[in-house]
């Protein structure tokens, strides 16, 4: 009897010990949160309105969608919602998606006069047995939730489109100007990951063409056991990789988020060894620790980090060329 106890008491003292080490080991890995990644220069002032719900410890869900509002309310943003640079006849029709920590989807495609598609996108996840609504479809379900309908085409944006007229040529050229599609990843104080991915698309597109932007696992994805990953720059190649779900993949297979994106990248080479060359794509992810990875094809991808550590700063990705 006396034996026995003494093993219960040994073996308890022994569990207790080992339950303190695997405290020490996980307090090694420190895990980063809350934090807010997106790309481009106009992450900045979308992070910083991210940011006010992720430090109010809000939803990660809340924070994208607050945050991707703002590029897509400025109407010098030629590249998302209000002001963004329309297709070749003139019209401005944008795409976008929207992703939480249980995996429910919305996302909009083709739709024309909303300024911020990304809500329609979760009124979509949140209202609807489906996941994707696109064209008049998608303007008739936001009109009957309360959008208001409006003229997205400013004055600078037709004149640019009337000036891509004179010769008409389409070709996505690798990004000489610093701006593009807002994908956003927020891992929150309760350690969720949420996503939202917002645009106008290739400027110029044939009326209806659809990018990787609105397309869960291409233009973003989010796993909560893993990370998630978004992506910027010619969406015809980063749909024919499933670019985010392959990067989410990856780092599940236990690659830093960095490795993840080069090896996504790696993958677009291989497929289009040429075309590579002449077009810009982008991928940015983060990690259920909060450790992050940005890589492209080309030069000039920046995206915007904002933590506790790193106050809302602009970086430059590393790039295969
Ligand atoms: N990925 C977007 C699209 O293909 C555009 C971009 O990010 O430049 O529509």
């Amino acid at each position: 009897m006396k034996t026995s106890r003494r093993k219960f008491i040994l073996s308890s003292t022994l569990l207790a010990s080992l339950g303190s080490m695997q405290k020490l080991f996980a307090q090694e890995k420190k895990t980063t949160v809350p934090i807010v990644i997106s790309t481009w220069n106009f992450g900045v002032g979308a992070n910083a309105e991210a940011w006010k719900v992720l430090a109010g410890k809000g939803r990660a869900l809340d924070a994208v969608e607050n945050g991707v509002q703002v590029p897509e309310g400025d109407p010098k943003e030629t590249s998302v919602g209000l002001g963004g640079l329309p297709d070749r006849d003139g019209r401005v029709t944008l795409d976008a998606c929207i992703m939480d920590e249980h995996a429910n989807i919305g996302a909009v495609a083709c739709i024309e006069h909303i300024v911020h598609p990304i809500s329609v996108a979760r009124k979509v996840m949140e209202k609807t047995p489906h996941v994707l609504l696109v064209g008049d479809g998608a303007l008739q379900f936001a009109l009957a939730n309360g959008f208001k309908k409006e003229n997205l085409l400013t004055k600078e944006s037709e004149q640019a489109w009337k000036e891509w007229l004179k010769k008409g040529v389409y070709k996505p050229i690798a990004n000489i100007e610093n701006h593009d599609t807002i994908g956003m990843i927020a891992l929150d104080t309760h350690q969720n990951l949420s996503g939202a991915c917002t645009t106008s698309g290739m400027a110029y597109k044939m009326h209806g063409r659809v990018g990787d932007s609105p397309i869960i696992g291409a233009g973003l994805f989010v796993d909560n056991e893993v990370g998630a990953a978004t992506s910027t720059g010619v969406g015809e190649e980063v749909i024919r990789i499933c670019g985010s779900h392959l990067v989410v993949e990856l780092m599940r297979q236990g690659n830093t988020p960095q490795q993840a994106c080069e090896l996504a990248v790696k993958r677009i080479v291989k497929n289009q060894p040429q075309k590579s060359k002449e077009i810009q794509v982008g991928f940015l992810a983060l990690n259920k620790n909060g450790e992050l990875g940005a890589y492209a094809l080309q030069k000039g991808f920046t995206y915007a980090v904002y933590s506790n550590e790193v106050p809302n700063k602009i970086f430059e990705s590393k790039s295969y060329y």
